[in-house]
């Protein structure tokens, strides 16, 4: 079997792994390689053929292929080594994993290693919606790869279960392989898109091409052998239920961290983010592995990730220089409805965290909250909101981590 050395390998080109990447070359800290399974690396900015990629890295509004395209040149300009259709496969050691692509089997071994493999939508099988299972059902990253990547038509009239910011580029993606939207439907009360975001959904759905939105209602039913013929929508309220017929259904959002490689790895997985636990470093729970991404906590902008590559670039190439790796650290917990809080430890003492903060995401809408933290009933920090929404990551600055100490969990909770 083929052995390879590297002294940093990153799993994943998406934006966190390329930027990361192209950081530890710019910063001279040895070979980088890069894998990835796809045939082309860039993640899922490259079947994202809209604008809005890149604002907060780069300084400049891309298309999706257009950024994948420019970190990807950027990595290979500063000399990191990409390898696509390279699927990392399994642990073959602490530093050590295997991989598979058309070259065969083989082992590589690296110095450190950044997990960088994204996160997905949740299945219909994981929403657990009964009924036959016939063509006609995609999640939009599917539906992306159906339309742009191999230029296929989907169907005829569409049902999007989801109201969140990618659940609005679904519909640019229907048109685009020539489907009529009839209805989006939403489990929330609300669409969960806020500024400033707002006037890209009035535009997208509501005013531009009038698409109805119904709130409070779940996919309970489907309905057809061969293809989609209908759906079942239930007011999760009322339990009332109607049918809607359609060819096509986009279940869209709800994201779950692509944490497979994480977990048959040992490694601890947070169960608010159900991403690998990381520190304000990015370190997992295992020495010399770090995690960065939507692999922490599933989807942020793409231009979030490449920061958050970025800042794991400079936790590694210190890990490189003088190793060590933290022996005592402080457990963050989210109460409810906190949904989770990241990083999920500290390290007693720091007050390094990715981009100098907190970020943080509620299960229901709160109107009016205060947000406290303490740490065995001690304060360490609050801060009031006038409105919290589902699917929407807030930040709170964190100078403040520096006052914990060792021992009791941090606790963020919202009153
Ligand atoms: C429909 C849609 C629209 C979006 N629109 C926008 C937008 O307008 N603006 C914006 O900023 N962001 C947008 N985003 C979000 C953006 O695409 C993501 O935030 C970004 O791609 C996350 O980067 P990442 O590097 O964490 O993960 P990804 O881009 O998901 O990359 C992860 C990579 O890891 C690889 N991988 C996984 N497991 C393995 C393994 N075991 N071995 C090898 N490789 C592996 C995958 O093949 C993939 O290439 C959108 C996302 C979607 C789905």
């Amino acid at each position: 079997m083929n052995e390879r050395k590297t002294d940093v390998l990153v799993v994943g080109a998406g934006p966190a792994g390329l930027s990361c990447a192209l950081e530890l070359a710019r910063a001279g800290a040895g070979e980088i390689l890069v894998l990835d399974r796809e045939k082309k690396p860039g993640g899922v900015p490259r079947l994202c053929k809209h604008q809005g990629f890149g604002i907060r890295d780069l300084h400049r509004v891309y298309s999706g292929p257009g950024y994948a395209e420019t970190l990807l040149k950027k990595a290979l300009a500063a000399g990191v080594q990409v390898l696509a259709e390279t699927t990392v496969t399994e642990w073959a050691g602490e530093k050590r994993v295997f991989v598979t692509s058309p070259r065969g089997i083989e082992a590589v071994s690296a110095r450190a290693i950044l997990l960088a493999t994204g996160c997905r939508e949740r299945p219909r099988s994981a929403r657990l919606i009964p009924g036959y299972r016939p063509q006609g059902i995609f999640n939009t990253g599917s539906l992306q790869d159906f339309v742009h990547g191999y230029g296929k038509k989907v169907g005829t009239r569409a049902v999007i279960a989801g109201a969140e910011l990618v659940s609005y580029s679904a519909i640019h993606t229907l048109e685009k392989g020539g489907c009529r939207v009839l209805l989006m439907a939403t489990e929330f009360e609300r669409d969960q898109v806020y500024f400033p975001y707002t006037p890209y959904k009035w535009w997208s759905a509501r005013l531009h091409l009038g698409i109805p939105l119904v709130t409070n209602t779940r996919i309970s039913n489907i309905f057809g052998k061969d293809r989609l013929s209908a759906v079942e929508l239930e007011n999760v309220k009322t339990g009332e239920t109607r049918r809607v017929d359609c060819d096509t259904l986009v279940l869209t959002g709800d994201w779950i961290p692509d944490h497979e490689f994480s977990r048959l790895g040992g490694l601890e997985i947070d169960q608010g983010t159900l991403g690998p636990a990381v520190d304000g470093f990015l370190r997992t729970s295992r020495e010399g592995v770090f995690a960065a991404g939507n692999l922490l906590r599933g989807a942020e902008p793409g231009d979030a990730a490449a920061l958050e590559g970025r800042h794991a670039a400079s936790s590694i190439a210190a890990y490189l220089e003088k190793g060590g790796w933290p022996k005592e650290r402080v457990k963050v917990l989210a109460r409810d409805p906190l949904l989770w809080v990241l990083p999920n430890f500290l390290e007693p003492g720091s007050h390094v965290l990715p981009r100098g903060r907190f970020l943080f995401r509620v299960k229901e809408f709160v109107r009016g909250g205060r947000l406290s933290v303490t740490q065995g009933g001690k304060a360490l920090f609050e801060k009031r909101f006038s409105f919290l929404g589902p699917n929407d990551s807030r930040s709170v600055g964190g100078s403040w981590a520096r006052d914990v100490r060792p021992g009791e969990a941090v606790s963020f909770s919202l009153e």
